[in-house]
């Protein structure tokens, strides 16, 4: 029945497209898998539309900022390994985006002015709508509808959904079961993640430390370039101690955390300034395939680090080679629409 829909869908479809010459394509999730599909669309002359249902874009790429304190809280910082994503990083770097961390560890790249700032700049020249969540998806002979609480757009020519394995099932799970089946392939493990100030420097710790007991990661975050100086550190939970502490209360994780943390340091830490915790609920996918989830049929798309490596160049990866099936899909129909 699905492939009924779909050949039905596919046609009439194809001819309001190129009657109104117009390719409006769908994105749910602005991180940074989201906004590479969108930068690789725009690259071939077709617009998209990202809606997510955070205040600020970027994802599990996100800096918070208060009162001269500064810290990015999900990605650290990121590494290049392939050539296409050297190219976009060097393009990225040659706008002064992103700096080298001479602190961090060896190759580390860091967005500037933060993991925030960065991923804000680059979602410019696109059509970028936030507070949307995406609760619904539907298809008829026009294209995509998508509906949230009070919003409702489309037709778009085709949707792509950039978001979180776990989060994308939900979506795409009454439209295309092999789709499914690939989003319950990946599982997200959690991080709890402590933000924390200091009035003096902590100066006997090195910049950064991992894998030490619960602690997978610590660092000073004002040893990155271009951050605000006041001692900040980002301390990240294993996922084993993540789990454990799962749905505890942030203000409850937060002094565990640190207590932790100064035993793993062996530190005798001062009274913080400052100390929140943020639970990363869809943290870290384990069990990709390396897959492109596209249905040609359904123009019907999935992207994210869970298709691919969990990590900024695997997330950026994996939305422009879904935003790559998309142009050749909608090429090759061009080719083959009625004169
Ligand atoms: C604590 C932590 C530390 C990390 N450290 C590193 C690191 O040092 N280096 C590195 O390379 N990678 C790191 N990563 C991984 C990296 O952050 C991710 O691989 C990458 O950011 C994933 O991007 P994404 O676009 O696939 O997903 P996301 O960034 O999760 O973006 C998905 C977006 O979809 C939105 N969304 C979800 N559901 C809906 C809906 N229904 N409607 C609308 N919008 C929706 C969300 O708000 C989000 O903005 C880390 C991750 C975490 C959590």
């Amino acid at each position: 029945m699905i492939q009924a829909v779909a050949r039905k869908f596919s046609r009439s479809w194809v001819t309001a497209e190129l009657d109104c010459r117009i390719m409006r394509i769908g994105i749910v999730g602005a991180g940074i898998a989201g906004l590479a599909c969108a930068a690789r669309l725009k690259d071939n002359g077709i617009v998209a539309t990202l809606f997510d249902k955070g205040r600020r874009p970027g994802g599990r790429l996100s800096s918070l900022c208060i009162g001269g304190l500064e810290w990015d809280f999900g990605a650290q910082y990121f590494k290049v390994s392939g050539a296409a994503f050297a190219a976009e990083v060097k393009r990225w770097h040659d706008r002064h985006l992103v700096a080298p961390w001479t602190g961090g560890p060896d190759g580390a790249l860091v967005g500037m002015p933060s993991m925030g700032g960065f991923v804000a700049a680059l979602c410019q020249g696109h059509d970028v709508r936030l507070n949307a969540e995406i609760q619904r998806i539907e298809a008829d002979c026009l294209g995509w509808h998508i509906s949230g609480p009070g919003l409702c757009d489309g037709p778009f020519a085709a949707l792509i959904i950039a978001v979180p394995s776990e989060q994308a099932a939900t979506l795409v799970s009454l439209h295309d079961l092999d789709m499914a089946r690939e989003t319950t392939a990946t599982r997200s493990a959690p991080c709890w993640t402590v933000m924390t100030a200091f009035a003096e420097p902590l100066s006997a710790l090195p910049h950064y430390f991992r894998d030490r007991g619960p602690i997978a990661w610590a660092s000073r975050n004002n040893s990155k370039p271009a951050r605000a100086p006041t001692e900040c550190w980002v301390i990240q939970a294993s996922a084993a101690w993540s789990r454990a502490h799962l749905e505890r209360d942030p203000t409850v994780v937060a002094p565990l955390l640190l207590s932790a943390f100064a035993a793993e340091a062996r530190a005798d830490l001062p009274t913080p300034s400052f100390l929140r915790a943020h639970r990363w609920r869809f943290g870290l996918p384990y069990g990709q395939r390396g897959k492109v989830l596209w249905n040609p049929s359904l123009r019907l798309g999935a992207c994210g680090d869970w298709t691919v490596a969990p990590a900024i160049e695997g997330a950026w990866q994996s939305g422009v080679a879904t935003a790559q099936r998309v142009v050749d899909t909608l090429a090759r129909e061009q080719v083959h629409a009625p004169g």
